[in-house]
């Protein structure tokens, strides 16, 4: 086993740990450790609300859950000799759930869970068809995940970590800083928000105190986008085995991990639409020098992705296009093609006795594939969403003889403001 360059103990809060994280953006964070081009070292990571949501039938926590604290991230790891305009060479070397046996209060220790956001707080993809606030539990067996909240699937995990990036140069932050708040200004009060202004509330910064502290919070980025440097992408497929390639902004590089998911559908679409858990990630860094002007990677990273199984390769697809659910037209708009192509999966899984909420979890928790199919075609784009139908424990085609209905159980529970 590599070396625990970053451990967390499950039973202390994310602030009340050995060495203390971040949860912003920001390159005067202090970096914990120091790492040399071509080490392996292992990082625990705590799930992304530091234990708020709890192993329980209600979705009260997810009703409630404290935005303001997200996410929490192991890091900085600073890389020896790393300079602005190298490429960070990460290789994911392994990664999973809390290794622990027995099931434990923590998300990671034997179970995950998914939640749709409410409106109220945060949102989600189809937030406007689902206000409300719900919850999945998801159990570990091996790689396999069951859920007591939406029966009838069995599916294999792509475990991955939702976020990982590199340090912005004040550059770089001034800049993030200045364009989300010029679109927040478009339509300030919008719920959810266009885009979070810095929060110094909750705000934690690795070993930073006093006027020094204050300052960084007040400039620091909140972590819910992805931007250049990487952060919270999403990506379903950076599994065991990927190689990323990271644009690096400041001495050192300063890398940040978190937010692990056991699995996630493309889109991560309910918001917090992976199974979320702690766990750990064994890491190895290299360098290629000038590799952001070699390679032509200024903003935004490249990867290669792994290619851990599963490889689902049976499918039941559904299509969408850029008209709205009240029949207006839209020019090529792909995101709601996206979503209308989800609100047919929905739809159709209630057929075989889903409620709609469940059928919501399960595209944002299963190996689900999105695609934009068709961009060009004046004025409807078309968007795809692929359901692995192996992942069902009943026949999820459609045949002459008609669904056959499974048993919804008590359902997802539900929470309202
Ligand atoms: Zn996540």
């Amino acid at each position: 086993m590599p070396e625990v360059l970053f451990p967390l103990d499950s039973t202390r809060k994310f602030t009340d740990q050995e060495l203390i994280g971040h949860n912003r953006w920001h390159p005067d964070i202090p970096p914990v450790v120091t790492v040399r081009p071509g080490q392996t070292f292992r990082v625990h990571c705590r799930e992304w609300f530091d234990g708020n949501i709890h192993n329980d039938d209600s979705a009260q926590d997810v009703r409630d859950a404290p935005l303001s604290i997200v996410h929490a991230l192991s890091g900085p790891f600073a890389v020896q000799g790393a300079e602005p305009g190298d490429l960070l060479l990460v290789d994911i070397v392994d990664v999973g759930p809390i290794p622990q046996e027995d099931s434990g209060p923590l998300a990671g220790q034997g179970w995950g869970y998914t939640g749709i956001f409410a409106k109220q707080n945060g949102g989600g993809f189809l937030t406007d068809v689902f206000p409300d606030a719900y919850k999945a539990i998801w159990d570990f067996r091996g790689q396999q995940a069951t859920s007591r909240h939406v029966p009838g699937v069995t599916f294999t995990g792509i475990t991955h970590p939702g976020m990982m990036g590199t340090a912005p140069s004040a550059k770089m932050l001034a800049k993030w800083n200045k364009r989300e708040a010029a679109l927040r200004a478009t339509d300030p009060d919008r719920v959810p928000p266009l885009s979070l202004p810095p929060e110094p509330r909750d705000a934690v910064l690795g070993s930073l105190t006093g006027a020094e502290f204050d300052r960084v919070a007040a400039e620091a980025a909140r972590t819910a986008p992805p931007r250049e440097n990487g952060g919270n992408q999403d990506i379903k497929n950076l599994t065991k085995g990927s190689r990323v390639f990271y644009p690096v902004y400041v001495p050192g590089a300063n890398l940040s991990v978190g937010d692990l998911h056991f699995s996630q559908g493309d889109g991560e679409i309910t918001f917090c639409g992976a199974i979320e858990m702690g766990g750990f990630l064994d890491l190895h860094v290299d360098l290629i020098k000038g590799g952001m002007q070699t390679y032509g990677v200024s903003e935004n990273c490249i990867f290669l992705p792994g290619n851990t199984p599963p490889q689902y390769c049976r499918w039941l697809a559904f299509s969408g296009i850029s008209v709205t659910t009240d029949g207006e037209q839209r020019y090529l708009d792909s995101q709601l093609s996206f979503q209308r192509a989800c609100l047919h999966a929905i739809d159709y899984l209630t057929k075989f006795g889903y409620r709609p909420e469940q059928a919501y979890l399960l595209l944002g928790a299963a190996p689900i594939e999105g695609r934009f199919s068709g961009v060009v075609d004046i004025p409807n784009s078309c968007a795809t969403v692929y359901l692995p139908t192996e992942i069902f424990d009943f026949d999820v085609r459609p045949s002459a003889a008609g669904p056959s209905r499974i048993d919804a159980g008590t359902g997802a529970p539900k929470s309202t403001f």
